[in-house]
């Protein structure tokens, strides 16, 4: 064990930024990495504001955070396709291997997975973690650490969009701006889904600040670039984003509809 500083979720309601002691030693399989970046979604809310999501309860200091990206500082043996100074993101479910879901190709859905930041399992609010380097993937250098954090939230927006069928041309509205939300509307932007990201919470209109559009901004002026690449039939869908304390909200939404009805979905996301 080694004393690294992190940002520790005491109980509920109480944060420290403090030193904690954490595995560092790094084994044949595994690298060790330095955080970055790391995205604040809704389970890390939740715990701080609830203290438990479901059966998952914090009876003990935890550290947050598990949506991350860094760099390679230590590579473990007989791993071969990382290098320190790699720059990477990470799987944050580790699975059973030779559980069933994983052999079937679902290792997401294996029971048996430890997911960073869930009870009893630290999570990447830290300055450093070891992770198992099969589930690290290196990042290419057009892909900023910001990017990388979100890779899976967006995976998470892949399965929603795959998941509800979406199709060319229709209407999404998704409940919740956090990195969850913001993802699953990027998801189905990608397929050439018009799609309303609706901050679910007073607090998530942090989405609409200067200081937070850049980055978004850059993210969808990307997609949107690509869309019009592929001759996208929508011409690369733009994202809005709605205020839910806007009373003009419904009129908005109508509009956008383009006298097409209510939204084709509704996708709601933390
Ligand atoms: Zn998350």
């Amino acid at each position: 064990m080694t004393e690294v500083r992190a940002l520790v979720l005491e109980r509920q309601h109480v944060l420290a930024l403090r030193d904690i002691d954490l595995p560092m030693a790094v084994g044949p399989g595994m690298v060790r990495i330095a955080i970055h970046t790391v995205g604040v979604c809704g389970s890390d809310v939740h715990y701080y504001t609830h203290g438990k999501i479901g059966p998952f309860v914090v009876d003990a200091p935890m550290v947050l955070g598990h949506e991350a990206a860094g760099t390679v500082v230590e590579v473990g043996e007989d791993v071969s396709h990382l290098r320190v100074g790699d720059r990477v993101c990470m799987e944050p479910g580790i699975p059973d291997p030779n559980s069933r879901a994983s052999r079937m190709g679902l290792y997401n859905i294996d029971p048996t997975v430890r997911f960073w930041a869930t009870p009893p399992v630290h999570g990447v609010l830290t300055s450093q973690v070891v992770h198992p380097a099969i589930y690290t993937f290196k990042l290419p250098d057009n892909v900023s650490f910001a990017e990388g954090a979100m890779v899976e939230p967006f995976a998470v927006g892949m399965q929603a969009a795959f998941k509800a069928g979406i199709k060319p041309g229709d209407t999404a509205v998704v409940l919740g701006a956090g990195p969850i939300g913001t993802m699953v509307a990027l998801a189905a932007l990608a397929g050439d889904v018009r799609a309303w990201s609706w901050p679910i919470l007073p607090s998530q209109s942090w989405i609409l600040r200067p200081a937070t559009k850049g980055l978004f901004r850059s993210i969808f002026a990307k997609m949107i670039w690509r869309q019009k690449l592929r001759g996208s039939p929508t011409g690369g869908a733009p994202i809005w984003f709605l205020n839910v304390r806007d009373r003009r909200v419904p009129g908005k939404a109508s509009w956008h509809c383009r006298g097409r009805g209510a939204p084709s979905w509704l996708l709601a996301c933390q």
